[in-house]
């Protein structure tokens, strides 16, 4: 929500008045944050808050109004400046401020790329904190959306859906990203744990959707667009169901097209043609969304990495013994807020977090929610959530 400061206003008192922390005021207003004092006029963004209105009624008072809202006066004279509150009439419609509590994401529904994307840009409407880049572009030219929250030095990422047949893991993260804001803007702890400290000691990125040509293949079926039109429909060799399908547009699988041994799986992989999943590629990362997380990688010195697939109930933490001891300490934690099953070693290369931990030493994650035959249906959702919430809280606390 936009509100106009006047002559004295400062962030620190609109952070009293909206009972918002300073910190995340200051976020959402970084041109403004070198300034202690604003000016009269300037525009400020108040987290956390939608604008309502309300008709004036007759026998109505500013005195009345404030007492059936429960609310400071100063909510009303702030947002209708250009009104007299003391010559308010019946009829008239003045602007209140209206704290968000529920939730903007809706993760029990086909996730696809523009849901993301509605989603997103409301969720930067009222969190104007979020940092929202792109990390690069799918093969059809979708931005992947990058998400940065929280101003502390330790850097820890999550992603979703490299694998398209898995997109329940962006309904997933969204909703965790969602929850995080609520419990930010509301003062409300998340299973007992206060969010401000996670905000202010950790930098979280998130990726919620690494391979979003694939997810709408699954969920929207063949795409329009030449010439992806008739190669899916030929690498899918003619087949009108696209539910296996965890590659990306092109074929590739981009969880098997990292060099970390991408040589052990490509001789190995019965698929040596492009292929609704396994196919690792003709050499490795070929395709954009995996050369942008890679990038990102590289640019960003994550601490830790958590990359999001299904199914299993299972996570995996260790790559050729290159993992740093941490991650065995991360891992006890995460099994124990989960009860997922914590598993050092699996017989695959060529993944990200495989790549991850080889080139920066340090602990890298592939969890694996629920268990069943991907795509898992919607119905596992309440399971999979509170699980999928311990680990996230605990990557953020650890
Ligand atoms: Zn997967």
């Amino acid at each position: 929500m936009k509100v106009v400061s006047r002559r004295g206003d400062t962030l620190w008192y609109f952070s009293q008045l909206f009972q918002i922390p300073l910190s995340l005021i200051v976020d959402s207003n970084k041109e403004l944050s070198s300034r202690s004092l604003l000016n009269k006029g300037d525009t400020i963004f108040i987290p956390g808050y939608s604008k309502s209105t309300y008709e004036i009624k007759a026998g109505d008072t500013l005195l009345s109004i404030i007492h059936q809202k429960r609310i400071p006066m100063d909510f009303i004279l702030l947002m209708n400046q250009e009104k007299d509150p003391s010559r308010m009439k019946p009829g008239e419609v003045i602007c209140l401020p209206e704290k968000v509590c529920r939730p903007i994401v809706n993760p029990k529904r086909k996730y696809d790329y523009h849901t993301l994307f509605h989603d997103l840009n409301k969720l930067k409407e009222v969190y104007p904190f979020l940092e929202c880049t792109s990390a690069g572009q799918s093969v059809m030219g979708k931005p992947l959306h990058h998400i940065k929250i929280g101003k502390g030095t330790k850097k820890v990422h999550w992603n979703g859906s490299f694998h398209a047949n898995e997109w329940i893991t962006s309904a997933v993260i969204m909703n965790l990203l969602n929850d995080y804001l609520l419990a930010l803007t509301n003062g409300v702890p998340l299973r007992g744990l206060p969010c401000l400290p996670l905000y202010e000691g950790t930098e979280l990125s998130i990726v919620p959707m690494v391979n979003p040509d694939g997810v709408d293949l699954v969920l929207n079926g063949v795409p329009n667009e030449k010439p992806f039109k008739e190669m899916v429909k030929k690498i899918n060799q003619d087949r009108a169901d696209f539910m296996g399908w965890k590659a990306n547009i092109r074929g590739v699988d981009l969880n098997k097209h990292f060099p970390a041994n991408w040589m052990v799986e490509k001789e190995r992989k019965e698929e040596k043609v492009p292929s609704p999943r396994d196919y690792p590629g003709d050499t490795p990362l070929t395709e954009p969304e995996a050369q942008a997380m890679r990038e990102l990688a590289a640019k960003e010195n994550f601490d830790r990495v958590i990359a999001v697939h299904t199914q299993g109930e299972e996570f995996y933490w260790g790559y050729e013994g290159l993992e740093p001891p941490d991650s065995e300490r991360i891992a006890i934690e995460f099994e124990h807020v989960s009860t997922y099953k914590s598993v050092q070693y699996v017989d695959s290369h060529a993944g990200f977090k495989d790549w991850f931990i080889q080139e920066f030493r340090k602990p890298g994650f592939t969890l694996e929610l629920g268990k069943g035959i991907n795509p898992l249906p919607l119905s596992q959702y309440d399971t999979i959530y509170p699980k999928t919430l311990g680990i996230f809280l605990a990557s953020l606390y650890l």
